[in-house]
Protein backbone atom coordinates (compact mmCIF):
# COMPACT_ATOMS: atom_id res chain seq x y z
CA UNK A 1 0.00 0.00 0.00
CA UNK A 2 0.99 3.85 -0.78
CA UNK A 3 0.31 6.30 1.36
CA UNK A 4 0.64 9.14 -1.05
CA UNK A 5 -0.80 11.60 0.89
CA UNK A 6 2.03 13.87 1.71
CA UNK A 7 1.18 16.92 4.86
CA UNK A 8 -1.28 14.57 5.96
CA UNK A 9 2.01 11.87 7.00
CA UNK A 10 1.69 14.19 10.32
CA UNK A 11 -1.17 11.49 11.41
CA UNK A 12 1.92 9.15 12.23
CA UNK A 13 4.13 9.53 15.10
CA UNK A 14 6.63 7.90 12.75
CA UNK A 15 6.71 10.71 10.72
CA UNK A 16 5.33 13.74 12.54
CA UNK A 17 8.77 13.71 14.49
CA UNK A 18 10.20 15.18 11.45
CA UNK A 19 7.70 17.22 9.99
CA UNK A 20 6.70 20.84 10.81
CA UNK A 21 3.40 21.55 9.41
CA UNK A 22 3.03 24.97 8.86
CA UNK A 23 0.59 26.18 5.85
CA UNK A 24 -0.04 28.56 2.70
CA UNK A 25 -2.39 31.68 2.81
CA UNK A 26 -3.49 32.59 -0.66
CA UNK A 27 -6.36 34.92 -1.95
CA UNK A 28 -7.90 35.68 -5.84
CA UNK A 29 -8.38 39.39 -7.21
CA UNK A 30 -9.62 41.06 -9.67
CA UNK A 31 -7.55 44.05 -9.95
CA UNK A 32 -9.20 47.54 -9.74
CA UNK A 33 -7.79 48.08 -13.12
CA UNK A 34 -6.05 46.49 -15.51
CA UNK A 35 -2.57 46.48 -14.81
CA UNK A 36 -0.57 48.02 -17.50
CA UNK A 37 3.65 47.85 -18.28
CA UNK A 38 5.98 46.01 -16.74
CA UNK A 39 3.32 43.45 -17.38
CA UNK A 40 2.81 41.18 -13.80
CA UNK A 41 4.77 37.91 -14.20
CA UNK A 42 4.77 34.77 -12.09
CA UNK A 43 7.18 35.73 -8.98
CA UNK A 44 8.59 34.26 -5.68
CA UNK A 45 10.32 36.47 -3.40
CA UNK A 46 13.34 35.41 -1.60
CA UNK A 47 11.94 35.47 2.34
CA UNK A 48 12.29 32.96 4.00
CA UNK A 49 8.08 32.84 4.16
CA UNK A 50 7.48 33.55 0.45
CA UNK A 51 5.61 35.93 -1.22
CA UNK A 52 4.23 34.51 -4.33
CA UNK A 53 2.01 35.89 -7.05
CA UNK A 54 1.13 35.09 -10.85
CA UNK A 55 -1.36 36.54 -13.45
CA UNK A 56 -4.37 34.27 -14.14
CA UNK A 57 -6.65 33.95 -17.16
CA UNK A 58 -9.52 36.49 -17.22
CA UNK A 59 -7.08 39.73 -15.97
CA UNK A 60 -7.32 38.19 -12.15
CA UNK A 61 -3.96 37.66 -9.51
CA UNK A 62 -3.52 34.97 -7.37
CA UNK A 63 -1.10 35.95 -4.35
CA UNK A 64 0.27 33.74 -1.62
CA UNK A 65 2.20 33.90 1.36
CA UNK A 66 3.95 31.02 2.94
CA UNK A 67 5.08 29.94 6.76
CA UNK A 68 1.82 31.31 8.44
CA UNK A 69 0.16 28.29 10.19
CA UNK A 70 1.27 25.80 12.53
CA UNK A 71 0.15 22.71 12.93
CA UNK A 72 -0.93 20.56 16.49
CA UNK A 73 -0.54 17.09 17.49
CA UNK A 74 -2.05 14.38 15.08
CA UNK A 75 -5.21 17.04 14.06
CA UNK A 76 -2.37 19.54 12.75
CA UNK A 77 -2.94 19.25 9.03
CA UNK A 78 -6.44 18.91 9.08
CA UNK A 79 -6.66 22.22 10.98
CA UNK A 80 -4.53 24.45 7.93
CA UNK A 81 -6.87 23.18 5.35
CA UNK A 82 -9.45 26.19 5.99
CA UNK A 83 -9.95 29.47 5.29
CA UNK A 84 -7.33 32.22 5.65
CA UNK A 85 -8.00 33.27 9.49
CA UNK A 86 -6.82 36.67 9.03
CA UNK A 87 -7.43 37.61 5.39
CA UNK A 88 -6.91 41.43 5.97
CA UNK A 89 -3.37 40.71 6.76
CA UNK A 90 -3.23 38.34 3.56
CA UNK A 91 -4.24 41.27 1.36
CA UNK A 92 -2.49 44.15 2.92
CA UNK A 93 0.62 41.92 2.50
CA UNK A 94 -0.28 41.87 -0.98
CA UNK A 95 -0.42 45.21 -1.11
CA UNK A 96 2.55 45.53 0.40
CA UNK A 97 4.57 43.28 -2.23
CA UNK A 98 2.54 44.56 -5.49
CA UNK A 99 1.37 48.02 -4.83
CA UNK A 100 -0.64 48.36 -7.83
CA UNK A 101 -2.76 45.78 -6.36
CA UNK A 102 -4.24 48.02 -4.18
CA UNK A 103 -7.82 48.33 -3.70
CA UNK A 104 -8.37 44.69 -5.87
CA UNK A 105 -11.89 43.09 -5.33
CA UNK A 106 -11.23 39.86 -3.15
CA UNK A 107 -12.93 37.17 -4.74
CA UNK A 108 -11.78 34.28 -2.65
CA UNK A 109 -9.46 33.04 -0.03
CA UNK A 110 -7.55 29.95 1.58
CA UNK A 111 -5.49 28.31 3.68
CA UNK A 112 -3.57 24.98 2.50
CA UNK A 113 -0.82 22.97 4.91
CA UNK A 114 2.26 22.34 3.64
CA UNK A 115 4.87 19.85 5.25
CA UNK A 116 8.24 20.77 6.11
CA UNK A 117 11.09 18.02 6.34
CA UNK A 118 14.06 19.24 9.08
CA UNK A 119 16.14 18.82 5.69
CA UNK A 120 13.71 20.68 3.77
CA UNK A 121 14.32 17.46 1.51
CA UNK A 122 11.63 14.74 1.00
CA UNK A 123 11.74 11.33 2.27
CA UNK A 124 10.40 8.13 1.75
CA UNK A 125 10.03 4.40 2.59
CA UNK A 126 8.57 1.59 5.03
CA UNK A 127 6.41 3.19 7.53
CA UNK A 128 7.11 2.08 10.89
CA UNK A 129 5.24 -0.83 12.60
CA UNK A 130 3.12 -1.57 8.93
CA UNK A 131 4.90 -3.81 6.86
CA UNK A 132 4.24 -3.11 3.37
CA UNK A 133 2.75 0.24 4.04
CA UNK A 134 4.89 3.64 1.73
CA UNK A 135 5.10 6.66 2.55
CA UNK A 136 6.19 9.99 0.78
CA UNK A 137 6.37 13.48 2.17
CA UNK A 138 8.58 16.43 3.51
CA UNK A 139 8.29 18.08 0.22
CA UNK A 140 8.82 21.48 1.83
CA UNK A 141 6.72 23.54 -0.21
CA UNK A 142 8.36 22.19 -3.54
CA UNK A 143 6.89 19.07 -4.27
CA UNK A 144 4.99 19.48 -8.04
CA UNK A 145 8.68 18.37 -10.01
CA UNK A 146 10.10 16.47 -7.23
CA UNK A 147 6.53 14.08 -6.48
CA UNK A 148 7.43 12.70 -9.78
CA UNK A 149 10.58 10.86 -8.87
CA UNK A 150 8.88 10.57 -5.31
CA UNK A 151 6.15 8.23 -7.44
CA UNK A 152 9.08 6.43 -8.97
CA UNK A 153 10.60 5.89 -5.64
CA UNK A 154 7.37 4.81 -3.77
CA UNK A 155 6.82 2.51 -6.73
CA UNK A 156 9.58 1.11 -6.85
CA UNK A 157 9.90 0.16 -2.72
CA UNK A 158 6.12 -1.37 -2.83
CA UNK A 159 7.37 -3.47 -5.92
CA UNK A 160 11.01 -4.23 -3.97
CA UNK A 161 12.65 -3.10 -7.13
CA UNK A 162 16.45 -2.68 -6.18
CA UNK A 163 17.71 0.61 -8.08
CA UNK A 164 19.14 4.04 -7.74
CA UNK A 165 15.58 5.40 -6.81
CA UNK A 166 14.69 2.73 -3.86
CA UNK A 167 18.56 3.29 -2.81
CA UNK A 168 19.14 6.71 -3.18
CA UNK A 169 19.28 8.75 -0.34
CA UNK A 170 15.95 10.04 0.08
CA UNK A 171 14.78 6.85 0.57
CA UNK A 172 15.00 6.60 4.30
CA UNK A 173 14.20 7.99 7.26
CA UNK A 174 15.55 11.35 8.50
CA UNK A 175 17.90 10.25 11.18
CA UNK A 176 17.41 11.79 15.29
CA UNK A 177 14.65 11.73 17.13
CA UNK A 178 12.99 14.62 15.22
CA UNK A 179 11.11 17.41 17.34
CA UNK A 180 9.84 16.87 20.68
CA UNK A 181 6.27 16.43 21.62
CA UNK A 182 3.39 18.52 21.75
CA UNK A 183 3.01 21.05 23.96
CA UNK A 184 6.53 21.95 23.89
CA UNK A 185 6.69 21.10 20.07
CA UNK A 186 3.56 23.94 19.10
CA UNK A 187 4.67 26.63 21.66
CA UNK A 188 8.32 26.03 20.61
CA UNK A 189 7.15 26.76 16.79
CA UNK A 190 4.96 29.61 17.59
CA UNK A 191 7.28 31.84 19.18
CA UNK A 192 10.17 31.00 16.33
CA UNK A 193 7.23 31.87 13.62
CA UNK A 194 6.28 34.84 15.03
CA UNK A 195 9.93 35.65 15.05
CA UNK A 196 10.34 34.79 11.73
CA UNK A 197 7.87 36.61 10.65
CA UNK A 198 8.53 39.72 12.21
CA UNK A 199 11.78 39.39 10.95
CA UNK A 200 9.84 39.30 7.51
CA UNK A 201 8.19 42.00 7.82
CA UNK A 202 11.37 44.24 9.39
CA UNK A 203 13.51 43.24 6.53
CA UNK A 204 10.32 43.87 3.87
CA UNK A 205 10.42 47.63 5.08
CA UNK A 206 13.71 47.74 4.66
CA UNK A 207 14.31 48.34 9.19
CA UNK A 208 17.03 47.15 11.43
CA UNK A 209 16.23 43.23 12.89
CA UNK A 210 17.07 43.31 16.58
CA UNK A 211 18.75 40.57 18.33
CA UNK A 212 16.39 38.54 19.72
CA UNK A 213 14.08 38.18 16.99
CA UNK A 214 16.98 37.33 14.61
CA UNK A 215 18.37 34.30 17.25
CA UNK A 216 14.79 33.41 17.77
CA UNK A 217 13.91 33.37 13.83
CA UNK A 218 17.39 31.58 13.79
CA UNK A 219 15.74 28.20 15.44
CA UNK A 220 13.67 27.30 12.83
CA UNK A 221 14.53 23.70 12.45
CA UNK A 222 13.52 23.21 8.78
CA UNK A 223 16.77 25.63 8.05
CA UNK A 224 18.97 22.66 10.19
CA UNK A 225 20.92 19.87 7.57
CA UNK A 226 19.55 16.75 8.59
C1 LIG B 1 -0.77 26.82 -1.34
C2 LIG B 1 0.34 25.92 -1.82
C3 LIG B 1 1.21 26.37 -2.78
C4 LIG B 1 2.22 25.53 -3.26
N1 LIG B 1 3.04 26.00 -4.24
C5 LIG B 1 3.98 25.19 -4.75
C6 LIG B 1 4.82 25.62 -5.82
O1 LIG B 1 4.71 26.76 -6.29
N2 LIG B 1 5.75 24.77 -6.30
C7 LIG B 1 5.92 23.52 -5.79
O2 LIG B 1 6.78 22.77 -6.26
N3 LIG B 1 5.13 23.07 -4.78
C8 LIG B 1 4.17 23.87 -4.26
N4 LIG B 1 3.39 23.43 -3.22
C9 LIG B 1 3.63 22.08 -2.67
C10 LIG B 1 3.05 21.01 -3.58
O3 LIG B 1 1.67 21.29 -3.80
C11 LIG B 1 3.20 19.63 -2.91
O4 LIG B 1 4.54 19.43 -2.49
C12 LIG B 1 2.82 18.54 -3.88
O5 LIG B 1 1.48 18.73 -4.30
C13 LIG B 1 2.97 17.17 -3.23
O6 LIG B 1 2.38 16.20 -4.08
P1 LIG B 1 1.74 14.88 -3.49
O7 LIG B 1 1.11 14.19 -4.63
O8 LIG B 1 2.76 14.15 -2.69
O9 LIG B 1 0.63 15.34 -2.43
P2 LIG B 1 -0.65 16.29 -2.55
O10 LIG B 1 -0.71 16.98 -3.88
O11 LIG B 1 -0.67 17.14 -1.31
O12 LIG B 1 -1.83 15.26 -2.49
C14 LIG B 1 -2.09 14.51 -1.32
C15 LIG B 1 -3.55 14.08 -1.43
O13 LIG B 1 -3.83 13.10 -0.43
C16 LIG B 1 -5.16 13.29 -0.03
N5 LIG B 1 -5.39 12.60 1.26
C17 LIG B 1 -4.95 12.94 2.49
N6 LIG B 1 -5.35 12.05 3.40
C18 LIG B 1 -6.06 11.10 2.74
C19 LIG B 1 -6.75 9.91 3.13
N7 LIG B 1 -6.78 9.52 4.41
N8 LIG B 1 -7.37 9.19 2.18
C20 LIG B 1 -7.34 9.58 0.88
N9 LIG B 1 -6.71 10.70 0.44
C21 LIG B 1 -6.08 11.44 1.37
C22 LIG B 1 -5.30 14.80 0.07
O14 LIG B 1 -6.64 15.20 0.04
C23 LIG B 1 -4.53 15.24 -1.19
O15 LIG B 1 -5.38 15.35 -2.30
C24 LIG B 1 2.37 24.23 -2.73
C25 LIG B 1 1.49 23.78 -1.73
C26 LIG B 1 0.49 24.61 -1.28
C27 LIG B 1 -0.47 24.10 -0.22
Amino acid sequence: MILAINAWCNQFPQLRAHLVTTASDNVVVRPRRTLGEPPLTNVSDAGRLLDYWRPMTGGNVLFGKAGMGLGWGIRGTNTLYASVPRPDRLVTQMTRAVPSLKDSTVLSSWRAPVEYSLSSLPFFGELGGFPGVYFGTGYSGDGIGPSVIGAQILAGLATETRDGMTTSFLARMPSGRGLPREPIRYVGGQLVKTAMIRQDLKQDAEDKVDLATRLTARIDPTSFLG
